[in-house]
């Protein structure tokens, strides 16, 4: 009873300490609670790549993608979707802002319906151009900012002024943008969080929802990626289905990591101010509950080495100096790993790190040099 107490009364004093952040924000645990923690944390994963593994990184990849569908819950969703066929209804495109904006919406799961824009530089659907998806992270109205698509002038103001916008930047450049609803994040693609159970938290709701049903929320974001993937190859005209990239800020970026971990026909992915290691070394959880994936530390590997089954592709990396939500020392031993990876199956040339002096956001002068130079941007169709 005596220690609840004192829990109890920790919480009250932690929830009424504002402006005092411990001296090390990501390692504020006490000797006890690192010790514990190591222990439930501690070792590396039972299927992390092993250079010395004489079925070499081949066959480490097979066996880590079907372990990694198993924790995310796919089998869950395949069976309870069976015969399931996802229909895309189109809306008419308009000229908004320089490229043309459509507004689509694709049946993932019997009733459940995913938003999404498409926007493109012209209307010649005769010439094949390259895909960027892009994912948005913790923002209800996600799909929407990071299409240009604004409720008002301050809302874009605060877009433009943090390069929020990547779907705009790419469509600027040729490519045509596809930006759908975040399944758990947008409010248009959402299950109620009734009475506020989990928090008042739609994507905790998901979580939970999920967690209880066999699935998980990042799971189900793959599954509705995948679906309009499937939709873009076989139909999107103009796509040009060699060169179709990801990216995604936050939330969107551990979208991007999974997304292109299991399908091949992203051929370069860009996660921004996301991709580290699960927990610091004594034990912080650095991303949202909605991120959980139950014993993927454990059964399979820390987050660098679900990141490397993206390999041989393109995986080009941003960290912000300023992104209070990441630690340097867990994203440069994450970083470290994945370029020993890289290196150890032959294609370090494939993998790009870069710090940038901000925060928690995109830095479009860095990631899309690279995203162009591997999508082959036929510069004479940029608009600016
Ligand atoms: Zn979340």
């Amino acid at each position: 009873m005596r220690n609840v107490l004192i829990a109890g009364l920790s919480i009250f004093i932690t929830q009424f300490a504002i402006g005092e952040p411990p001296k090390n924000r990501f390692d504020g645990f006490s000797d006890s609670e690192q010790a514990y923690l190591k222990r439930v944390h501690g070792g590396s994963g039972a299927l992390a790549f092993r250079s010395d593994d004489p079925a070499g990184f081949q066959a480490w990849r097979g066996v880590a993608r079907t372990k990694l569908k198993q924790l995310l819950g796919f089998e869950r969703i395949v069976s309870q979707t069976v015969g399931h066929v996802p229909s895309v209804h189109l809306e008419q495109a308009t000229w908004v802002d320089g490229h043309w904006r459509q507004l689509g919406e694709i049946e993932t799961e019997p009733g459940l319906k995913v938003a999404f824009w498409i926007l493109r530089p012209d209307r010649d659907y005769q010439k094949e151009r390259p895909v960027m998806i892009c994912a948005h992270g913790h923002d209800a109205d996600g799909w929407n900012t990071y299409a240009g698509v604004y409720r008002d002038g301050q809302h874009r103001a605060a877009t433009e002024a943090k390069q929020g916008d990547p779907a705009v930047q790419a469509v600027k450049q040729g490519y045509i943008a596809v930006v759908p609803a975040t399944r758990g994040l947008a409010d248009a693609n959402s299950v109620s969080d009734i009475n506020g159970r989990h928090g008042n938290r739609k994507c905790r709701a998901q979580l939970m929802h999920c967690l209880m049903g066999g699935r998980t929320a990042i799971g189900e974001r793959v599954w509705d990626t995948k679906c309009l993937l499937d939709w873009v190859v076989a139909e999107l005209e103009g796509a040009d289905v060699r060169r179709i990239g990801m990216l995604g800020n936050s939330g969107g970026g551990v979208l991007t990591v999974y997304v292109a971990a299991l399908d091949e026909r992203i051929v370069v992915a860009h996660p921004s101010c996301s991709l580290t290691s699960f927990t610091s070394e004594s034990g912080y959880i650095f991303h949202c509950d909605c991120c959980m994936v139950p014993g993927i530390k454990s059964e399979l590997a820390d987050m660098p080495d679900i990141a490397a089954l993206i390999i041989p592709r393109d995986l080009v990396v941003v960290h912000g100096e300023k992104d209070t939500l990441h630690s340097a020392i867990s994203v440069n031993r994450a970083m470290k790993r994945l370029e020993a990876v890289y290196s150890q199956a032959g294609f370090s040339s494939k993998f790009f790190f870069r710090w940038q002096s901000l925060g928690h956001r995109f830095y479009p002068e860095t990631f899309w040099p690279v995203m162009n130079r591997v999508l082959q941007i036929d510069r004479s169709a940029m608009l600016d």
